[in-house]
């Protein structure tokens, strides 16, 4: 009797997540880093087809470089409701550049976001690195900061420090959809994913994603019915 009352209490503890209305259930932001071509050819397609929006963070001195997306793959990607961001103009490590530098590569890197005509809601930290003074100057133009740490979120969220969850090759859709499980059972407000290229074949690097893995994820966030949102939509609404 004691064991069927402890498979009971087991099966609706881990049942409950599952029950949370579209309301309670956290927001999912996807982030796309460095601006590789291979987010335009084989990413977006599959995250038209879902409807989703991504968020693009492209240092701006490589928009238009061989291998890297185009002005008008972005602007095409912000037509379908994708955001871009700041990420430095030549993907500098801001800690290791005098502050002097640190302040120009984000000014340029504004400037550069403004002048093509590209959204500059928030900015993610070039191999998510910073300290204080070089998030006060961020700040100046960015007033969402994303670094590259994984952050648990609840409201208020600090803006000055998100972070993500940087999908790796040997993740596969449990331990993607794991992160999400946790981010249930803990009540986050918001969880954020972030993507650097993809492949249709085996993948060769640690950050280079297989396509079946991808489109398996975006499939079950789907069948989950989590909202998918840019990152300044997901901060507008857990204001
Ligand atoms: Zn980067």
């Amino acid at each position: 009797m004691k064991y069927i009352f402890f498979l009971f209490f087991f099966f609706s503890a881990c049942s409950f997540p599952e029950e949370k209305t579209e309301n309670q259930l956290p927001l999912i932001v996807l982030c796309f880093d460095d601006g590789n071509h291979t987010i335009y050819d084989l990413a977006l397609p599959v995250m038209k087809s879902f409807n989703y929006p991504g968020v693009n963070y492209i240092p701006t001195g490589l928009i238009d470089h061989p291998g890297s997306l185009s002005l008008a793959q972005c602007r095409e990607m912000e037509n379908l409701d994708w955001e871009t961001g700041g990420h430095t103009v030549s993907h500098a490590n801001l800690t290791t550049i005098t502050l002097d530098s640190a302040r120009s590569e984000v000014r340029r890197n504004y400037d550069d976001l403004v002048r093509m005509g590209l959204l500059h809601h928030s900015f993610a930290l070039p191999a998510g690195h910073a300290n204080d003074e070089v998030i006060s100057i961020i700040k100046d133009w960015f007033p969402i900061i994303r670094t590259s740490q994984n952050y648990r979120y609840q409201i208020p969220l600090n803006l000055d420090r998100l972070g993500y969850f940087q999908v790796q090759n040997n993740d596969d859709v449990n331990s993607l959809m794991l992160r999400v499980s946790h981010g249930i059972l803990e009540n986050e407000c918001l969880i954020i994913f972030g993507f650097h290229s993809f492949t249709e074949a085996q993948s060769t690097f640690l950050t280079e994603i297989n396509m079946t893995v991808f489109s398996e994820f975006l499939n079950r966030l789907k069948q989950k019915k989590l909202r998918v949102v840019t990152l300044s939509e997901a901060v507008d609404r857990l204001k």
